[in-house]
């Protein structure tokens, strides 16, 4: 069986970079609600339009929209057997329908990593992200560049320019630290008392050197 994940952090942390190097690793879906977010925004579909201003303004989307979206994604067969929640949840009260919802599927989470990184070193590394509008894949300009040297993906079968989130602009990541600090801080606290929480100090660390960690956590919670 693999394994249900939940992986938090601050903007910036490497939830994204992380979760993908999981998901490819474990072979399980990797669920991330701001790319799923995205793709509607890029849809300009209804749930879209909806989103829009909160995305734009670096506040977070309403709980009950949110927990609409993972509760439909987390239906598909591809949930089956384990999966990777990065981004989600980032409210308690998106921890306890998160809770409700395993319930009833008569499942629970096995693990929830933090990537903890200080504030300072936030604003630096967003303002060096890329994205790959094609593929998702995520760059990062000083830490983790593409191998191609230019502003291309490296993706053998991928060749996507990349481009800047429009919310890594400075006083959006500034604002999004701040909304991380007073909403998503309880949620550690709550998977604390429950013991599901590993933190994982990535300051100042290559994704690579972060995965190992990552990993280390992941090997012992499926042993254990
Ligand atoms: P991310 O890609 O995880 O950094 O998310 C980008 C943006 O999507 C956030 O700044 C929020 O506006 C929105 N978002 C993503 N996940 C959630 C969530 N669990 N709850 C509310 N808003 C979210």
């Amino acid at each position: 069986m693999g394994l249900r994940i939940v992986i938090l952090g601050g903007p910036g942390a490497g939830k994204g970079t992380q979760a993908m190097r999981i998901a490819e690793a474990r072979e399980i879906p990797h669920i991330s609600t701001g790319a799923i977010f995205r793709g509607h925004m890029e849809q300009n579909s209804e749930l879209g339009r909806a989103i829009r201003p909160y995305m734009d303004a670096g506040q977070l989307v309403p709980d009950d929209l949110t927990c609409r979206v993972v509760e439909q994604r987390l239906q598909q067969d591809d949930c089956r057997n384990g999966y990777i929640l990065d981004g989600f949840p980032r409210t308690l009260p998106q921890a306890r329908t998160l809770d409700e919802l395993l319930e009833r599927r008569g499942d629970r989470l096995d693990v929830v990593i933090e990537l903890d990184v200080p504030d300072d070193e936030i604003v630096d590394r967003l303002s060096a992200r890329r994205t790959c509008p094609a593929c998702g894949k995520i760059f990062n300009l000083k830490f983790d560049p593409p191998a191609t040297g230019n502003s291309k993906c490296d993706r053998p079968d991928c060749t996507g320019e990349l481009v800047t989130r429009p919310d890594d602009r400075e006083e959006t990541v500034r604002q999004r630290i701040k909304v991380y600090h007073e909403t998503t801080q309880p949620i550690l606290e709550y998977y604390r008392e429950r013991g599901l929480l590993r933190s994982v100090n990535s300051d100042a660390l290559a994704p690579e050197a972060v995965f190992v960690k990552v990993e280390e956590i992941l090997c012992a919670v499926s042993a254990a």
